[in-house]
């Protein structure tokens, strides 16, 4: 026996931690061995164990452990989220099909779609509205795929996974997540109808800023369609960050239950401030979408945004925490804040920007584990210093 035991219907953070997990047979050590072999004898003509076929023992064992927390028949990993996501794309649009993707992606698989799709002669719609309507509009004879993001990057809307659903198998067409933003902690999209989920697994799944990683969670007969387009193109991971993604996982329902909370009261806190205009959490009931976000997401994430006041100057006030750290990257146990306009959505014009809600003063904030108490006083703090600095206001 390979595993030490499948923890398939057992709760959430008992699957996180031991579920596929390697048995240590010879020395009986706590954790899974690693398996570095890029080299494995034949155990049958069937079974060729090579890092790039996606099958060494690490692997595999993780495969199970992030098919379980999604509910899903299997999965694969991958060396990024975006070679999770371009190869998923691509597994199901041929040349000549049409995909219909929400307009507020994350910006790589924006970028993916409007600068490699024509090449392929596969043709797209962007739906610029979250309800159902939008997505059938834009639906031919030729989609082959609909593609959401929920909650979105960077002001938290949310779409409803029902409905796209349902939409989607009436018509015969695939459907896909990028499920990132909520982790398989809070929402399970396979449970509500989504044939493909797929991660960022550098974000939550990896939690501690320190592994680059994707993941495909589907039926046994999509991930195989996935698996032959994905050993083409060769976007494995190396064994070792795998083997520090299944050490990372174990924590992962403790990590985001904890920012779940403290985003919540971050949130609140926020929107009670006088120095803030707007906050957009999907756990907030005055945010549009609440009642949406209530029925699909069992937690409402680690992820808000929020603006200032008019007048307060947001690039003064990031420079001025001390414990929240400026970062591209989000999801972290860590507190990391930045501002879109300049970094994840710099590309759009301003106009473009403007029109999708994305303002200069947006400020997107991932929360972390650290005290709800530290990180409020961090905000604090920096906003009575720039509010010293700008006496007119
Ligand atoms: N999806 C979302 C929502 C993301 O935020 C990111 C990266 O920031 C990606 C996908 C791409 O993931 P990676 O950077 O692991 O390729």
């Amino acid at each position: 026996m390979l595993y030490r035991m499948d923890s398939k219907n057992k709760g959430f953070n008992t699957i996180c931690t031991h579920s596929g997990e390697i048995l240590d047979k010879q020395f009986k050590g706590a954790i899974s061995p690693i398996y570095l072999s890029t080299s494995y004898a034949f155990e049958d003509v069937d079974i060729k164990r090579y890092p790039r076929y996606f099958n060494t023992p690490n692997q595999e064992a993780l495969c199970k452990k992030i098919a379980q927390l999604e509910k899903g028949e299997t999965s694969l990993i991958f060396g990024s989220g975006m070679a999770a996501i371009s190869t998923s794309l691509l597994a199901f649009l041929n040349k000549g099909d049409h995909a219909v993707l929400q307009r507020s992606l994350y910006g790589g698989t924006a970028n993916l779609v409007s600068e490699e799709f024509e090449k392929y002669g596969i043709e797209y719609s962007f739906v610029d509205s979250q309800c159902v309507d939008g997505f059938n509009e834009k639906i031919k004879d030729t989609t082959k795929v609909i593609y959401i993001e929920t909650p979105s990057n960077p002001l938290l809307t949310i779409i409803d996974i029902k409905a796209i659903s349902n939409l989607a198998n009436q018509k015969g067409i695939i459907t896909m997540i990028d499920n990132t933003f909520a982790s398989p902690v809070n929402q399970n999209p396979i449970e509500l109808g989504i044939d493909i989920v797929i991660h960022s697994a550098t974000k939550y799944l990896g939690g501690h800023s320190d592994i680059l990683a994707g993941a495909v969670v589907s039926k046994e007969e999509h991930i195989n369609k996935i698996f032959q387009l994905a050993k083409n193109l060769g976007g494995s991971l190396s064994d070792f960050t795998v083997w520090m993604l299944e050490r990372s996982i174990k924590t992962l329902g403790l990590r985001v239950k904890e920012q779940n909370k403290n985003a919540l009261e971050i949130a609140t806190w926020l929107e009670n401030h006088k120095d803030v205009s707007s906050v957009y959490y999907p756990g907030l009931r005055s945010h549009p979408d609440h009642k949406i976000a209530k029925e699909q997401m069992k937690g409402f994430g680690g992820m808000l945004s929020f603006e200032l006041k008019n007048g307060l100057n947001a690039a003064v006030f990031q420079k001025e925490l001390k414990l929240i750290k400026s970062s591209m990257s989000l999801a972290g146990v860590e507190s990391t804040i930045l501002s879109p306009a300049v970094t994840s959505h710099a590309l759009l014009p301003k106009e473009e920007r403007e029109r999708q809600g994305i303002r200069d003063g947006l400020l997107r904030l991932s929360v972390g584990i650290e005290e709800k108490e530290d990180i409020i006083n961090d905000i604090e703090q920096a906003l009575q210093k720039i509010k010293a600095l700008q006496p007119e206001y």
